[in-house]
């Protein structure tokens, strides 16, 4: 069969799991074309934050803009089970210098243009997927992939009821007095003691927050998931109550962030036409909303098999070439940790304030390998199985029974 003359692989999207998608593609010599509503060259709107052993492990750890070694979380009310004294990490975590992120992708993409459009509606055949974008113009290739994100329209995935968002107001600003300590970075400052008791009985939330230097700081109140998510009203006055209970006063804000991501998106169907990767893929990590390490991580070997397919049989249908990817995005055993990892996160999401902390420092007792690669999702699923058993045990009687829904 004579194959018309369009690229291997459609890139849709310019966010970070585009870039990283595109760059490996091209590192496999095929040929890639890439489109999104914006530049790839844009800053993205976001920060992402990762654990430094995350990118050490890529030899990636330059591309970090921040770096904290001072690392820890209070849990405590000083009455429960838990004391004041926070729990250190002793871990690095890191904030990614984006532009830098971004240059580096793009690099590996040795100059591939994106063409600025927005996609409107994809039409399937056997040998070729046909994007069409609102300027009318249409655009084919073997197979697209979907990197726009969760909000995509394009990929077909069950209904599995509402959908938990992670939800958070931050500021980035000086302050009257410092809301965290010198070069510290804390992960999550769940704290109750500013909460009045109707407070106490509504969904959970936390404090990120670091010190960026030079009297600048990052404090943003945080719900890890919650349908329907919490508002950035609430958490916005959340923060603002927890800041003056310290006698903090925010004096200057350079900049605001409001979050809101789905958490427990259920997985794409692995048998549709249309490819996906990141955010569209159900790629965020259910326990913890982080995903950039993942994308960095699978990228090489979801463009190395679409690499081999199309080398293997160069009639392959989009079909069966987006099957060969679905594969390897979602093998049969990060579907099983997936699941585990849902099934732990609807657990939580019933746990009370108190509940929550008390697993939380149940969950820090893990030895750190084991908390951090649980984080990361890179334990495989016997020893994902093995470590949650721990932590079964480990934890007090009553988180024990809120883990089975008792
Ligand atoms: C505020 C916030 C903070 C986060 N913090 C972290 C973090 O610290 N660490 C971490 O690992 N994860 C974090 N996440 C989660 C996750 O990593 C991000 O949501 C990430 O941006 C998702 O990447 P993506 O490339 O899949 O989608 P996006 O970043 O959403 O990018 C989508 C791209 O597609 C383009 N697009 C959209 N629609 C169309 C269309 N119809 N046609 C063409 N182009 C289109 C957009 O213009 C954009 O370029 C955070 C998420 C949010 C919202």
């Amino acid at each position: 069969m004579k194959l018309k003359n369009f690229a291997d692989v459609l890139v849709m999207g310019a966010g970070p799991a585009a870039l990283c998608i595109a760059s490996e593609l091209v590192q496999q010599g095929l040929k890639v074309e890439a489109l999104a509503s914006n530049s790839p060259e844009a800053p993205w709107p976001n920060t992402y934050g990762i654990w430094a052993e995350e990118l050490e492990s890529l030899g990636m750890e330059s591309l970090l803009g921040y770096r904290w070694t001072d690392t820890l979380s209070y849990f405590g009310d000083g009455k429960d089970l838990v004391g004041l004294e926070p729990i250190k990490h002793n871990f690095d975590y890191g904030l990614f210098d984006s532009l830098s992120l971004q240059k580096a992708l793009l690099e590996k993409c040795n100059g591939l243009l994106w063409r600025l459009e927005t996609v409107e509606k994809i039409v399937f055949s056997q040998t070729e997927t046909e994007v069409i974008c609102h300027s009318g113009e249409k655009y084919s290739a073997r197979i697209v992939i979907d990197a726009i994100g969760h909000k995509s329209p394009f990929i077909q995935r069950p209904n599995k009821g509402p959908v938990a968002q992670q939800a958070a107001y931050g500021i980035v600003g000086k302050f009257s007095s410092p809301p965290v300590g010198e070069n510290q970075f804390v992960l999550m400052d769940f704290r109750p003691d500013h909460l009045s008791e109707k407070q106490l009985k509504e969904p959970p939330s936390f404090l990120y927050a670091m010190d960026f230097g030079e009297n600048v700081f990052f404090v943003e109140e945080t719900s890890l998931a919650c349908a329907p998510p919490l508002s950035k009203n609430i958490l916005e006055k959340r923060l603002y109550e927890r800041l003056s209970h310290r006698g903090i006063e925010v004096k200057e804000i350079l900049h605001e962030e409001n979050c809101l991501f789905p958490m427990n998106l259920p997985l794409p169907y692995l048998d549709q036409p249309l490819l996906a990767f990141g955010g569209s893929a159900s790629m965020v990590h259910p326990a913890s909303g982080y995903m950039v390490g993942a994308l960095l991580r699978r990228a090489p070997a979801l463009a190395k098999s679409i690499a081999e397919a199309i080398d293997l049989n160069p009639s392959l249908s989009s079909l069966d070439l987006a099957k060969e990817g679905w594969k390897v995005l979602w093998t049969p055993e990060l579907v099983q940790r997936h699941r585990l990892y849902q099934f732990g996160l609807k657990r939580l999401m019933s746990f009370d304030e108190s509940l929550l902390r008390n697993f939380f420092v149940a969950f820090f007792k893990l030895p750190k390998k084991d908390w951090s690669a649980f984080l990361a999702n890179t334990l495989p699923l016997p020893k994902l199985i093995v470590v949650m058993l721990r932590l079964f045990y480990m934890a007090p009687l009553k988180v024990r029974l809120g883990m089975i829904g008792l």
